[in-house]
């Protein structure tokens, strides 16, 4: 046992769907604007230009199901994402092997302080206070790719208290998810444990305490998040 000076931080990890076997994470990248309609709904142009990354921390990941609303916000935004988690990794990886690298896929939200986030973008400033906060990520567990393949079309939907708010299919992605691998393995070494949130469709919009999210994405089943 090492001599640590306080407690070692619990390693994070994720749910693997059907079995008791676990995931542990490393990082976790976010794609930004990676679907168009997305893009115009938040004033910006869906030319495909180059794909910008951020991070959220590996301890917002959250497979409980709820997500109490976060401090020092008054709105507080869902996207819906496809999580991407690689089993592998390296450096300028090539988009023709870059699926060898995934594990497996699963649903997330990348719950989002929309009012500190806007207010970071005009001052040029990181978006850490809008993405990065406690359990920022709920998640669902993940389907390993012998389990479900690699999908790149189907339904993304999420409702609010059964209302649709987004509705959107993997195949509209301006970045398809060997493409955001080969991108970030320019940029940094991916590792075995790594996560990416693949970006969200169009409809991205403000939750209340007490209200009931639903993702679904076709082939990957549900999630259901009580927001408290
Ligand atoms: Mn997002």
């Amino acid at each position: 046992m090492p001599d640590y000076v306080i407690s070692p931080p619990q390693p994070v990890t994720l749910p693997i769907a059907g079995t008791s076997a676990l995931f542990p994470v490393r990082r976790v990248y976010c794609i930004g604007r990676n679907y168009a309609a997305h893009a115009i709904e938040m004033g910006h142009d869906p030319d495909r230009e180059p794909p910008f990354f951020f991070q959220k921390n590996p301890d917002n990941l959250d497979p409980s199901g709820v997500f109490p609303y976060p401090t020092q916000s008054h709105d507080v935004h869902h996207e819906a994402e496809m999580l991407v988690a690689l089993a592998s990794g390296g450096t300028d990886i090539a988009i023709e092997t870059a699926l060898d690298h995934v594990y497996g896929y699963g649903l997330a939200l990348d719950m989002t302080r929309r009012d500190l986030q806007g207010a970071q973008k005009k001052l040029g400033r990181p978006w850490e206070i809008g993405k990065a906060f406690e359990r920022s990520a709920p998640c669902g567990p993940i389907h390993p790719v012998a389990a479900v393949g690699h999908p790149d079309a189907g339904a993304v939907s999420l409702t609010v208290n059964g209302a649709v708010r987004q509705s959107g299919d993997l195949n509209q992605m301006i970045w398809k998810v060997p493409e955001m691998i080969a991108y970030l393995s320019m940029y940094f070494e991916l590792v075995a444990g790594d996560i990416i949130l693949s970006g969200t469709p169009s409809g991205v919009g403000p939750v209340e305490r007490g209200d009931e999210m639903v993702m679904s994405i076709d082939g990957l089943g549900a999630l259901t998040v009580q927001v408290i």
